[in-house]
């Protein structure tokens, strides 16, 4: 795809599948699967793997997301990379708020607004994660956090949200399509953009998911890691 489909701005031409790597692929990983992967035409397909390789992953035919970003240009930040850093290597966007950063590394809703505002002002896409623990939803506080979650993101033609109940991520408990649909029915309705479904998205639950009417694609992360799996969840996009 082109990098300005994503990194440019138009979330609202087809189906956008984003494959998160979290902490797997060093560089020679990351060119072996980018070697092996051939993504369907049709389709906006954007990696984001570790800092480490990310260099290696620009300019191989699909774009390419940080898994973070800070808000600040530069300055003492131990262990963080900016916006502009991103953009300087060729860096097309990048995630905010996943939930593990928010469980592990104390990301708050502020600290996300705060990384997807910067990341945006500097020019870069933006895939913004939002969702509810497994005890929100069963204590009926799905669509409180949902509201409190999305109050604070900008709107801006270059983020994308992620929706991500995070007792569907890395877990193989994957939301029903219905669930799916009402919740990014009800995203949509607070903060019109394209919402992508992350948790537990396979080869054999794609389809499914993502013919449902608000579902603009998806977030996949362990699925992701291998080039057939990736590439199989990226065709189901165009069924
Ligand atoms: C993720 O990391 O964003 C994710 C959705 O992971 P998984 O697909 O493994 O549940």
């Amino acid at each position: 795809m082109s990098r300005s489909a994503t990194g440019g701005g138009a979330y609202d031409v087809g189906v956008l599948v984003a494959g998160n790597w979290k902490m797997y692929k060093g560089p020679s990983e990351t060119a072996a699967f980018l070697d092996a992967f051939d993504p369907p035409l049709g389709v906006d397909v954007v990696v984001c793997p570790p800092y480490v390789s990310l260099a290696v992953a620009v300019g191989r035919g699909v774009s390419v997301y940080a898994q973070n970003v800070h808000w600040s240009t530069e300055g003492a930040f131990t262990g963080e990379v900016s916006a502009e850093m991103l953009l300087e290597l060729g860096v097309d966007g990048a995630i905010v708020g996943h939930s593990e950063r928010r469980q592990h590394f104390g990301e708050t809703d502020e600290t996300v607004a705060r990384r997807a505002e910067a990341a945006l002002a500097a020019g870069l896409g933006v895939i913004a994660c939002v969702g509810e623990t497994g005890e929100e939803r069963e204590t009926g506080r799905t669509e409180a956090v949902l509201r409190r979650q999305l109050s604070v993101l900008p709107r801006h033609e270059r983020l994308v949200i992620a929706y991500e109940p995070v007792w569907a991520i890395g877990t193989g408990r994957t939301a029903t399509p219905e669930m799916a649909q009402d919740a990014h029915a009800l995203i949509t309705s607070i903060h019109p953009t394209r919402v992508l479904y992350g948790g537990s998205v396979k080869p054999d639950n794609a389809v499914e998911l993502m013919a449902q009417p608000a579902v603009g694609g998806a977030l996949v992360g362990g699925a992701s890691l291998d080039p057939e799996s990736f590439r199989a969840i990226c065709a189901a996009a165009l069924v």
